[in-house]
């Protein structure tokens, strides 16, 4: 099921738990604003090459409209449109004060050097510079984007508008970036599943996790200034690695990993220090010597405790459903599992902790950095933390609480917490032209 019809049934379903008025329903689920736009770019060899580029604006109830701007080669408007969906809910989840956006170029970022990315991300900028803004819609990273490209962003738009840092979040920290961002879906995870195991009676420490995380963003022919080169590295694929060293620090085994370039096991538990190490040297954790080599097609189906999917959506669905032998699934990456799996695993006993509260945490220290852009002043990164671990343990509450007056499972709980806050909103500003 591609994934605009997966978030939609999602929404549908919630929207019936709740008794929502039809024509309310059709009005949340349709985009307020969707964009489409060509970037043509001069390459380095001097040859011209078009790109598609989109951002889907969903829902400004609540404030804001927020989310990601992705660079992949299979970014298309429905995708985006789900994508887009699904922060409207996540936002609400997470009760910041934010709508629902997304964004995201056809592009294949690791075939395209670091200046025709710049090139790409202003063009694209250009393009969309009178549609978003501090008020009106802030992008942030997404996959195969970064700190590097928000800065690419902000100067772009500010050539426009006036230096702006809070039309972005995940700037890089010396642009006005939080301390704790890049971290920060990754350690929203962590304090997501403490939660979840804490209801279990049980801890973070002890627990095998299994991780599917994505590490194929690397920017072809880099330039040779190593201060760009460093920027332009970080953050690819960051979700899953972050939440694999802070899972293991708190003394969580994580036993097996996967990336596009393959999967390692240990069941004694991988040294994710030197696996990140590994992996940062020859861009991917292939031939990482601390483990065995692995199938990455079976890494979902491991024997483990935890399976934590951070990298594309759609991964978990009917074909290997009911061979995963997880407990818990925690759904780091945006929408990695098919309704039709949901089923399957619900059936099998499985818990989901689903996407739009498991990963709320980057969204979250985006606020937080749209905050302290605002009032023009720098938290500390452990009021960050801290803050972050007040609003993760409030969501996981709030949905807990959906659950048992709407008897339903977590995904529904989410929904129904997220799609009632954006209904409320929307019915109190009223419908007068
Ligand atoms: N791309 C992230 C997400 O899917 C973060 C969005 C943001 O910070 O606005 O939640």
């Amino acid at each position: 099921m591609n994934a605009l019809a997966a978030t939609s049934r999602n929404f549908k379903q919630a929207a019936k738990l709740l008794g929502l008025d039809s024509k309310l329903e059709k009005s949340l689920l349709i985009p307020f604003r969707e964009i489409k736009v060509e970037c043509t770019i001069p390459k380095d060899d001097g040859t011209l090459a078009s790109y598609v580029g989109f951002r889907v604006q969903h829902d400004n109830a609540r404030g804001p409209m927020k989310g990601g701007i992705r660079y992949h080669h299979e970014v298309d408007p429905d995708e985006v449109n789900a994508l887009a969906q699904l922060m409207t809910w996540k936002t609400a989840v997470a009760n910041i004060p934010y709508g629902g956006a997304k964004g995201g170029i056809g592009c294949s970022p690791g075939e395209l050097s670091i200046s025709e990315l710049e090139r790409l991300t202003r063009v694209f900028t250009q393009k969309i510079h009178d549609l978003i803004g501090i008020h009106t819609d802030v992008p942030a990273p997404d996959m195969g984007t970064n700190s590097q490209t928000m800065a690419w962003i902000l100067d772009e738009y500010s050539k426009f508008h006036g230096y702006s840092p809070a039309v972005v979040t995940g700037k890089p920290v010396d642009l006005g970036g939080s301390l704790g961002r890049d971290a920060a879906t990754g350690r929203g995870v962590l304090f997501a599943t403490e939660a979840l195991l804490a209801e279990h009676g049980k801890g973070i420490a002890g627990q095998r996790f299994v991780i599917q995380i994505l590490f194929d963003f690397f920017p072809k022919k880099p330039n040779d200034d190593p201060c760009m080169l460093c920027l332009a590295f970080q953050g690819f694929g960051n979700v899953g690695s972050w939440a694999a060293q802070l899972i293991s620090e708190a003394g969580g085994k994580v036993i097996a990993i996967s990336d596009v370039t393959g999967a390692v096991k240990n069941s004694n538990g991988l040294d994710i220090t030197k696996l990140m190490k590994h992996s940062s040297e020859n861009r991917g954790i292939k031939g990482f010597d601390g483990g065995d080599a692995i199938d990455p097609r079976s890494l979902l189906t491991e024997e483990c405790d935890v399976l934590i999917p951070a990298a594309l959506g759609g991964v978990i669905n009917k074909d290997n459903a009911n061979d995963i032998k997880a407990k818990y699934i925690i759904e780091a990456a945006n929408h990695p599992t098919d309704p039709e799996a949901d089923e399957i695993l619900s059936k099998k006993g499985v818990l989901i902790l689903p996407d739009i509260l498991a990963n709320s945490g980057g969204v979250t220290v985006s606020y937080f950095e749209w905050v302290q852009n605002i009032q023009g002043f720098m938290w500390d990164e452990e009021k960050v933390n801290t803050e972050l671990k007040t609003y993760m343990t409030r969501g996981f509450r709030d949905v807990k609480e959906m659950c048992r007056s709407h008897h339903c499972d977590l995904r529904m709980g989410a929904f129904t917490l997220g799609v009632n806050r954006v209904a409320r909103a929307t019915v109190l500003r009223g419908w007068e032209a």
